[in-house]
């Protein structure tokens, strides 16, 4: 089966996670910049990071016979200190034109505070001067609902940005409703315990069907599985759901979405 991961962290994933989601027919792999688990010091860990993102990853990738694509931001979780992310936002143009970027992501908030708010307008007005596709984290548990809705009003406000190049991600039974409604794409996350498990994120396609929706495994440093996706599309299979129906899902929406961006090319492309 073919498949797109189109939310991986890849850096904090051994290579032979990269094996296994070739073996597992994986076409490309998306990594949205994130937190590492720990807070960085300065922007010279943020340019080092990009670096890594944009030149190293790619590298490493390839070896496997992968597509790499990457996104670019500071994360909500580092985003309470403004000056940190301003000097951060500043660093990202330099990086756009770098081959295997899409965007600017994964933004957002974390726990929906006010410089989290200032930082992420300031990430949609970037995305917006670079004609850049943009990727959503959304929060967590009791902060989900009331976050989405505060990222989907700072989007709809700005007026240059054009909802279906918009994915928000981590959407679970609750916010979906709300995200496709605004003509922008959801994404559901799969994750072993929280998040979205198979199950769920099937019962969300039965329930509002698949336009304009994308499944990733958002696998990082944390407990959280490499092949979420491919074991999904089974489940799907198991329950009933057709191929073809199957591979809308896990591939061609992606790339739909993906290729938005004219840098997102798929080797058979
Ligand atoms: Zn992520």
């Amino acid at each position: 089966m073919k498949y797109i991961e189109p939310h991986a962290h890849m850096v904090s994933r051994v290579t032979d996670d990269y094996v296994r989601m070739t073996t597992a027919g994986c076409a490309a792999v998306c990594e949205p910049a994130f937190w590492a688990g720990f807070d960085r010091s300065s922007p010279d860990g943020f340019y080092d990071y990009f670096c890594q993102l944009t030149e190293h990853e790619p590298k490493r990738a390839a070896k496997f016979g992968l597509k790499h694509f990457s996104w670019l931001c500071i994360n909500p979780k580092e985003s309470e200190d403004v000056k940190l992310a301003d000097d951060v936002i500043a660093l990202i143009p330099q990086f756009l034109n770098r081959p295997n970027v899409l965007g600017i992501g994964e933004i957002g908030l974390n726990k929906n505070s006010r410089n989290e708010l200032k930082v992420l307008e300031r990430h949609v007005d970037l995305a917006a001067r670079h004609n850049q596709l943009i990727l959503v984290h959304t929060p967590h548990l009791e902060d989900k609902l009331k976050g989405t809705r505060l990222i989907l009003d700072v989007l709809k406000s700005d007026r240059r940005i054009k909802p279906g190049r918009v994915i928000i991600d981590h959407v679970e039974e609750h916010t979906v409703k709300l995200v496709l409604d605004t003509g922008m794409w959801a994404g559901m996350t799969l994750y072993p315990e929280t998040k979205c498990t198979p199950a769920r994120a099937i019962d969300i396609l039965e329930t509002f069907g698949s336009e304009r929706l994308w499944m990733n495994s958002a696998c990082d440093w944390g407990v959280s599985d490499p092949l979420a996706v491919p074991k999904t599309a089974l489940e799907m299979k198991r329950r009933g759901h057709l191929t073809r129906a199957i591979e809308r899902v896990v591939f061609q929406n992606p790339r739909n979405f993906l290729s938005q961006c004219p840098k997102f090319k798929l080797t058979e492309d």
